[in-house]
């Protein structure tokens, strides 16, 4: 089926073809219809299907006859990127309907917000938690909605949102039409799904979340020390261009990132504990070109699209195989083609079996040519495998390579390791002697996994003892 013959609105199938979109991906194919003729959908979709425009289409199209000045429909997605690029994608296919779409998430400062609800805004594009934060005024009533989207909503739950969902969802009015997204079902997502659809159209609800086939998958059996020597003589490979790093953490984030820099690497990090600034910056410098690395964890990468991104690294290998899928989603988006590289050190073989059976497949194990990871493993320097429970306990060698200080921006650089811009970095070796970074004190039972749901204190401001915590949007 086209889109033509999906009876799409002359509008939107005008910006269909603006964007380029020539056929309609599976997904599109099964949601759009049902979700055009009103009915709620549920729809079991990976990332890179193609979903955002499979709920979006039906969306624009149900508001295009209505009157303007009333929010009438809600979009709940787990992350801020994940939002920008739904409003993105709304603002993209709906350019020719004057609808208008706003992005209420964390972060960023509430007024423009609040005058967003204010003026009744066609499309709400909301992460739950600073939805919640609104809905404490009156303005934020959203009486006239109509129709629901919920997105990735097995993510939402890994990030502790379900109650947060729960209690929007008590807010607002029953939707007529809801949407319901999400890779995998675990029991509590049937749960929310069972309780809020009608009669869905359903769809894949059984099929396993696979990365999409243009991926070549390749395994890096690598000792965790050796893991920064490795990615920088991948990176000095003609085939390595762009890539998204993945750490678990962000402290692994930070390090990977400054390693890189330290070694000329043009390289950018992207997770929960940088400023909205920040990451939007971050991402901007990656599509642009300015930065060839992006450093990322999961959560914050979790909405990333990146046209044509052809490499996802995993530095580190993801604690769970849906982490895996989606991060390997990063890349052959939209039927392109891409590739999946994965480091795997002796401890990470549990998680890597985990996904091989999740995915049905053994994962190729290679090896980089020329790269001898004894040969660096004394020099490189290493970056701490901090995980709760799993990782390796420090070693003494970490404990001692830290030296008070020696991590701090002001600590000079020395000159044989500035960074150059060069194209291609230095070898792995040479560039070793040269770093001494201190890594590995970190390692306590309270450091995070990724950007794991946190309900941290504001250090400044904000607010005070007693009150709300700060609510994650990440
Ligand atoms: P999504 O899974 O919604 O994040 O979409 C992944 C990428 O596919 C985005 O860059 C979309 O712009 C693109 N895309 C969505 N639908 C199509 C289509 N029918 N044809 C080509 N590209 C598409």
């Amino acid at each position: 089926m086209s889109f033509s013959e999906m009876k799409l609105n002359p509008m939107l199938l005008r910006a269909v073809q603006a964007s380029g979109y020539t056929t309609p991906t599976p997904i599109q194919r099964d949601a759009i219809p049902p979700a055009l003729q009103g009915r709620d959908v549920l729809g079991c979709a990976m990332t890179g299907s193609g979903k955002t425009a499979a709920f979006v289409l039906p969306v624009l199209e149900r508001l295009i006859p209505k009157s303007r000045g009333a929010t009438r429909a809600l979009i709940l997605t787990p992350t801020r990127e994940l939002a920008a690029q739904i409003h993105d994608q709304i603002e993209k296919l709906g350019k020719f309907t004057g609808l208008r779409s706003a992005t209420v998430f964390g972060g960023v400062p509430m007024p423009a917000q609040q005058r967003a609800f204010e003026s009744g805004v066609d499309i709400i594009v909301a992460t739950p938690g600073r939805l919640l934060d609104h809905f404490q005024h009156r303005y934020a009533k959203l009486a006239s909605l109509e129709v629901l989207v919920l997105d990735e909503a097995d993510r939402m739950l890994d990030m502790g949102f379900l109650p947060d969902i729960k209690r929007v969802l008590k807010h607002i009015p029953k939707a007529q039409q809801t949407l319901f997204f999400s890779a995998t079902m675990p029991k509590e997502i049937a749960e929310l799904s069972g309780s809020l659809l009608r009669d869905p159209a359903t769809f894949n609800v059984e099929r396993k979340a696979l990365p999409a086939s243009g991926v070549t998958q390749a395994i890096y059996p690598v000792p965790q020390d050796a893991k920064t020597a490795l990615l920088l003589k991948l990176l000095e490979t003609d085939t390595v261009g762009s890539a998204i790093v993945f750490t678990r953490t962000k402290h692994r984030a930070n390090k990977v990132a400054k390693f890189l820099v330290s070694k000329g690497v043009d390289a950018e990090r992207i997770h929960g504990d940088r400023s909205q600034g920040q990451r939007t910056e971050a991402l901007a410098g990656f599509k642009s070109g300015k930065y060839r690395v992006l450093v990322a964890t999961d959560i914050a990468a979790r909405g990333i699209d990146i046209h044509a991104l052809e490499h996802v690294i995993n530095f580190d290998v993801p604690n769970v195989p849906e982490d895996y899928i989606h991060r390997v989603g990063r890349t052959a988006r939209a039927e392109r083609t891409g590739e999946a590289l994965t480091f795997v050190a002796p401890d990470e073989e549990a998680q890597l079996r985990d996904i091989e059976k999740a995915i049905g497949n053994k994962l190729p194990r290679t090896r980089l040519e020329g790269f001898d990871p004894r040969a660096v493993m004394p020099v490189a320097p290493a970056v701490p495998n901090v995980r709760v429970g799993v990782g390796r306990a420090p070693r003494p060698s970490d404990v001692r390579a830290h030296k008070p200080g020696a991590t701090s921006k002001n600590t000079p650089r020395p000159a044989s390791s500035a960074p150059t811009k060069p194209a291609h970095p230095r070898p792995a070796t040479q560039a070793a002697t040269s770093s001494h970074t201190a890594l590995g004190h970190a390692a306590s039972s309270t450091a995070p996994t990724g950007d794991a749901p946190k309900r941290k204190r504001r250090r400044r401001g904000g607010r005070g003892r007693g009150a709300k915590p700060a609510t994650p949007t990440t």
